[in-house]
């Protein structure tokens, strides 16, 4: 298949836009940035359109997609309840990197919740995403435009890397803004419920609904309970090589991690440090790369999928990775850092 790469890096092409609904409409494939990540688009409502995704992904079938509206009132055409204080967020953070779980309507198809009675919907606060939607018929499945397994996509040609040759269309909006997937809430349960970590944190969701917990999965590698979001269970995120994260204070994480890039360049391999911009200059041998500044945590979420991928492209043997648990993304960086590390975190 011949992939269309439209370029809206510099603004939106209508003519683009329209050539993608009709894509979407007919059931194909169009890939779209995001304030979050890019997403991998098909109708939610098409059945055969759904399950598209999960081939070209190779995404596990149990694994549900998230269904991004353009509008507040069609949330209630795909959610059969929407309790007050959905409101009250969406209110607060929509369009934005929110997605909330409710009880779905008959006329989402399985395809699309990964056979759940529940369907995740969000509304994206990126202007050809909304366009996108709409021209579609207003109802997007998308999970992350990368091949299952890999690190989520935050440019166009990490898209096309992926999935170039097996989807229809990758609208190009230039590099994303957040780089970490949308923080998932269930207000399907009493107390609602913090299913995976991103931009929203607790304490903001806090301050607008009160109380609200975390999955207790998220904290832990061996719970007796899997994570509620089924996403969540998979391997993820990850880079080829082994990783291995280092915390603790900062002379001890550089003295620490500076032995490690030793012994591994000792072995005859190519060790990579991922540093931020305050630490960088304290690291001698193999690859070193800043991911970002401390003092700017969006910077570290917004270039972390980027490293990840560098990283695999030039073959490195180990990754050590410093832990960026900085005061408001911190969670969210950390639970996508520890994935990529297959839980491997050493303290010192
Ligand atoms: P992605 O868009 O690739 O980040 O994947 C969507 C994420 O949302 C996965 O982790 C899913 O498990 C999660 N998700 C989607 N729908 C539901 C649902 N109905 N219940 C729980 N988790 C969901
Ligand atoms: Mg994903």
């Amino acid at each position: 298949m011949n992939t269309i790469m439209a370029d809206m890096k510099n603004g939106i092409d209508r003519e683009m836009i329209a050539r993608a609904g009709e894509i979407l409409r007919a059931g194909g494939l169009v890939a779209f940035p995001t304030e979050t990540v890019y997403g991998l688009g098909a109708n939610a409502l098409d059945e055969d359109a759904a399950s598209k995704i999960y081939r070209a992904k190779g995404r596990p079938s149990d694994n549900p997609l998230i269904v991004h509206i353009a509008r507040m009132e069609d949330l209630y055409e795909i959610a059969a309840q929407v309790p007050e204080q959905a409101v009250q967020l969406a209110q607060a953070f929509w369009p934005g990197p929110l997605t909330m779980i409710f009880p779905k309507k008959p006329c989402v198809p399985k395809a699309t919740t990964g056979g759940l009675e529940t369907v995740a919907v969000r509304m994206p606060d990126h202007t050809a995403a909304l366009e996108l939607i709409r021209a579609g018929g207003g109802f997007i499945a998308a999970p992350s435009a990368n091949t299952s397994g890999r690190p989520s996509p935050t440019t166009a040609a990490h898209v096309a890397e992926d999935l170039g040759g097996k989807i229809d269309m990758i609208i190009d909006g230039g590099s994303v803004g957040i780089g970490v997937e949308s923080t998932i809430v269930d207000m399907s349960v009493p107390v609602p419920m913090i299913l995976r970590p991103g931009y929203i944190n607790q304490e903001m969701l806090r301050g607008v609904i009160g109380e609200v917990v975390s999955d207790p999965a998220l904290f832990t590698a061996d719970a007796k309970e899997p994570p509620k979001a089924p996403g969540m269970k998979y391997r993820h995120y990850a880079p080829k090589a082994q990783m291995l994260i280092v915390e603790g204070a900062q002379d001890s994480v550089i003295l620490c991690i500076n032995r490690l890039v030793q012994e591994e360049l000792q072995k005859g391999g190519l060790p990579a440090v991922i540093a931020s911009e305050e630490t960088k200059s304290s690291y001698e041998g193999g690859i070193v790369c800043s991911v970002g500044s401390r003092e700017e945590e969006i910077s570290i979420s917004r270039h972390l999928y980027a490293v990840l991928r560098e990283l695999d492209e030039r073959k490195v043997t180990k990754i050590f990775s410093e832990a960026f648990d900085t005061p408001a993304l911190g969670q969210a960086i950390m639970n996508r850092l520890i994935k990529a590390a297959g839980h491997q975190v050493l303290s010192v």
